[in-house]
């Protein structure tokens, strides 16, 4: 078994890329909070898979209890299923993931996505940082450095294209960089029978 995950604030545009990555439209609603399981599209007769694990953070309607418990959702499947995940996708809005990231950080927070990106290493899951909605962000380099070095990835961004870093705009249908880095990541794991899928 092999699966590759989509975590994410709600509203990044994980289904739109899930949509790009296997072209079905797998959304369950468009109200915040409604997609209460796992989404996980299968090849038929192929042991791999990409799951869309819901929205965390705020979504306006969706009380605080709600949330948490989506929370504690997404870490315990992610913890089951550690052993068949070769990546994990933390999809971020260019547009708003550092803002949104330095306000909790100045609150003395730990914000959802730093928190979700190192939880993804600590169970042994090698996250991809796919940088979405790239079509709003002026500075595209500066932008994408700040992310790494809100994540603790060392910038300059680019050292980190090849595995890490993907900046992407789904709703265009450019996810290319995300290909590659599920390409190299695939290569590292000597599956090289996944690649036929991305
Ligand atoms: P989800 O809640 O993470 O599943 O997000 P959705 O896939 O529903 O997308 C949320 C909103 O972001 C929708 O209005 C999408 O059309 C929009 N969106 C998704 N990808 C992009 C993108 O690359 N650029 C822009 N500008 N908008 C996007």
């Amino acid at each position: 078994d092999a699966e590759v995950v989509l975590v994410g604030r709600s509203n990044v545009g994980k289904s739109t890329l899930m949509r790009e990555l296997t072209g079905h439209d797998v959304s369950t609603g468009s109200k915040p909070g409604v997609t209460r399981q796992p989404n996980h599209f299968d090849w038929a007769a192929q042991d791999f898979m990409f799951t869309d694990l819901p929205g965390f953070g705020f979504m306006s309607g969706v009380e605080d209890e709600r949330r948490e418990q989506i929370q504690t959702e997404i870490v315990r499947y992610l913890e089951e299923y550690a052993d068949r995940i070769l990546a994990g996708v933390l999809v971020l809005d260019g547009k708003s993931a550092v803002e949104i990231i330095d306000r909790h950080a100045d609150r003395g927070e730990v914000p959802h996505d730093v928190e979700m990106f190192h939880f993804l290493r600590e169970v042994g899951i090698e996250p991809i940082v796919a940088v979405n909605k790239m079509d709003k962000v002026d500075d595209a380099d500066e932008r994408l450095n700040e992310i790494c070095d809100r994540l603790g990835l060392y910038p300059p961004w680019q050292q980190w294209r090849e595995e890490t870093v993907a900046p992407i705009r789904a709703k265009r249908g450019s996810i290319e960089p995300l290909l590659e880095c599920l390409r190299t990541r695939f290569r590292e794991e000597k599956r090289d029978d996944l690649l036929g899928f991305v």
